[in-house]
């Protein structure tokens, strides 16, 4: 076999037929990639690639929403009550709405400019990275909790929040992928 054929053929490129006979495969080595792909986004779980979420009390204000934003370096925090349930989610843009309108963010409760539950969209541990990656772009968010349910004393289920899936956790997951770092969810 012609060296140049042979190495099309390896790729995927060219199909060898029974007498030697060369064929293009683009279309069918695409789908071959897109079905690899589709199989290690829906292999990785959450809690594989999920990062330490930053949470404040459902006690504090719109001003100390904004301090710990800065010096944790996050654009959303998750807000919890003394019980450590998931009440709200505050962004960026919460908090810069709520400075533009001219109230005191120093005395202004913090859920009065948090998205709240269960307006909450989540994410549990052992669903796939596809799964959170679609449902950042459906709707429309930065970030989602990555949470588990507990009951209360009183017997309430809620949610705890123990992780975040970001749009840099998918980033980070793609360079991963692309330096061929990553080998767990691959095996699975
Ligand atoms: P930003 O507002 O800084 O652009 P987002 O796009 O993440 O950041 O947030 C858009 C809106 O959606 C905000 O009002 C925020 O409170 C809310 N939000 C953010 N994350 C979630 C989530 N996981 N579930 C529901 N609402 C969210």
């Amino acid at each position: 076999m012609n060296p140049d054929l042979k190495i099309l053929t390896i790729q995927g490129i060219l199909a060898v037929g029974p007498s030697e006979n060369y064929s293009y495969n683009g279309s069918k080595k695409d789908s071959n990639l897109s079905n690899v792909l589709s199989s290690v986004l829906n292999k990785i779980r959450v809690k594989d690639i999920k990062s330490l979420p930053i949470v404040i009390n459902d006690t504090g204000t719109i001003y100390d929403a904004a301090v710990l934003m800065f010096t944790e370096d996050v654009g959303t925090l998750f807000i919890v009550n003394d019980g450590g349930a998931l009440q709200g989610v505050v962004s960026r843009k919460d908090l810069l709405k709520a400075a533009l309108s001219g109230i005191n963010t120093q005395e202004t409760p913090l859920n009065m400019a948090m998205t709240r539950m269960p307006n909450i969209i989540t994410v549990s541990g052992d669903e796939t990275v596809f799964m959170a990656a679609k449902k950042i772009v459906d709707y429309e968010v930065d970030v989602l909790p990555v949470v588990r349910n507990f009951y209360t004393k009183s017997g309430e289920e809620r949610l705890k929040v123990v992780g975040k899936i970001t749009k840099t956790s998918l980033a980070k997951l793609i360079v991963d992928l692309g330096e061929g770092k990553r080998q767990r969810g691959f095996e699975r």
